[in-house]
């Protein structure tokens, strides 16, 4: 598989060179040149599959020509036997026909960690067999730093600096990434917000000579193989319900459009995923978008789901590249227009054919507090802010009578303590893998939200582990 750029301008790839680069040279996401599909007979042969099974052969034609069938499948394998359920990705019933699809079962308990986790081992694979080495920068609104950081702690081709906003992110996620004891691990926290942190990640990027130097990667959502892993539970999902006899929706609670994307995906290569809703807190950039055809940024508002607190969803802009036909200069310039004046607005036909197949709907922190009280009335389920958020979309969505509604549950309730217990009264364990995280030590550096301070501590990092 070959992968072009959103923009169009940049070098067209295979699987190995895009999974290193991230983000495009011309400033865009790369995609896969053409959307892989399966036929029914083929998706109906995955149902039962072992997750790790099913997960190899839905990524399988994204990887064909760079990693070899049984390697990747030994890849994969070993990505998910960490996990703590057999299932890897369990449904569970909360309504009639409405289910909740647990994505927390990772090392550190949000959904980033089914992409993640291989990322970290395809990465290692690629850099290892080629001798080369990477210098990772990626920026966090809480959960992606810690599955990065878990994903690529000690692995020798790989120093990591994680960037967040300083004190906007829970503590127990702060401590999940400042905790780890490994010399490849950096974590800075910037004063600023995470689209500051975003924003300084794109600035080192948009510096070819520094990003050359430091040979920089990505292991954001902007990388293409973490949308690629996620497809894979959209048909873990769907095949366990009766896909592809049966049509569905999904429901997801959104930040940068890459978990909602990947559904798109899925549906892309063949699953009867007829209605994708957007569940986003008060930072609704995108819910009014699909309300209105226009994109403006606001300011962000710290919220209960902070890994949601966002107003730019850079994963936006491989939408935008498919409803365009894939016309890199048009995305380009709606792009180029967004960055400089906060707005952009597509054309009627192109939201209204959007609108077919999303909608948004915005819970403030009332409302979502509201959701877990209850879905712990209905099921007795203890959920975390962000998984109430999906919900909530997934249930305020007009659905045909009887259709299954998925919606994704992207964090464990003990990753936000606090929220829970004011929603329900009650205080979620850690799993034992991660009772101990309040005694361990952290380690982590302050940094002004200023480009040439970040690239200078990132140069000095580099320069201390290749001497
Ligand atoms: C990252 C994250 C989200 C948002 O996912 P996107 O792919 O950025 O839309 C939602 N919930 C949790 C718990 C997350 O960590």
């Amino acid at each position: 598989m070959r992968y072009v750029s959103t923009r169009g301008k940049a070098p067209i790839l295979d699987f190995d060179d895009a999974l290193l680069a991230g983000l495009a040279r011309d400033g865009g996401l790369y995609l896969p040149e053409h959307w892989p599909t399966f036929t029914a007979a083929e998706i109906r042969a995955m149902r039962g599959l072992p997750y790790p099974e099913l997960a190899a052969r839905v990524m399988a034609p994204f990887v064909s020509g760079c990693i070899g069938d049984a390697e990747f499948r030994a890849l994969v394998d070993d990505t998910y036997a960490g996990f703590s359920h057999a299932a890897v990705a369990p449904l569970r019933q909360i309504g009639p026909s409405q289910w909740l699809l647990e994505l927390f079962h990772g090392p550190t308990l949000a959904f980033k960690d089914y992409a993640l986790q291989l990322v970290g081992r395809l990465f290692d694979h690629v850099l290892t067999r080629r001798g080369q080495r990477v210098t990772i920068v990626g920026a966090t609104s809480g959960d992606t730093g810690s599955a990065a950081i878990e994903a690529c702690r000690g692995r020798d081709s790989i120093d990591i600096v994680i960037l967040h906003p300083h004190g906007r992110v829970s503590e127990v996620q702060r401590r999940q990434m400042t905790t780890v004891d490994a010399d490849n691990v950096r974590n800075l926290a910037v004063e600023g917000t995470f689209d500051d942190c975003q924003d300084l990640v794109k600035a080192l990027f948009n510096d070819h000579a520094f990003r050359d130097e430091m040979a920089l990667s990505a292991v954001n959502s902007i990388n293409w193989a973490r949308v690629m892993a996620q497809i894979a539970y959209y048909f873990a999902a769907a095949t366990a319900l009766g896909a592809p006899d049966v049509p569905f929706a999904f429901a997801v609670p959104t930040g940068n459009f890459g978990n909602v994307f990947a559904g798109y995906g899925a549906l892309r290569m063949g699953l009867p995923i007829r209605r994708l809703v957007v569940g986003s807190n008060r930072n609704d950039i995108l819910t009014r978008f699909f309300e209105s055809g226009s994109m403006t940024a606001e300011q962000v508002i710290p919220t209960l789901s902070p890994s949601m607190d966002i107003q730019v969803s850079s994963n936006f802009e491989r939408l935008l590249a498919e409803y365009l036909g894939r016309d890199g200069q048009a995305v380009t310039e709606l792009m180029e227009h967004f960055r400089s004046t906060g707005a952009m607005i597509v054309t009627d036909s192109v939201w209204r054919a959007m609108g077919d197949l999303f909608e948004g709907f915005r819970f403030d922190d009332e409302g979502t507090v509201a959701l877990m009280r209850t879905i712990r009335r209905m099921t007795g389920d203890v959920i975390d802010p962000h998984s109430a958020v999906g919900i909530g979309a997934g249930l305020e969505a007009k659905l045909p009578d009887g259709m299954p509604m998925v919606a994704l549950a992207t964090a464990h309730p003990a990753k936000f303590p606090d929220a829970v217990e004011r929603a329900t009264g009650i205080r979620p364990a850690l799993p034992p893998h991660l009772a101990d995280l309040f005694e361990r030590p952290e380690r982590l550096d302050v940094i002004a939200n200023d480009v040439e301070q970040v690239k200078a501590y990132v140069r000095a990092f580099a320069a201390e582990r290749r001497s």
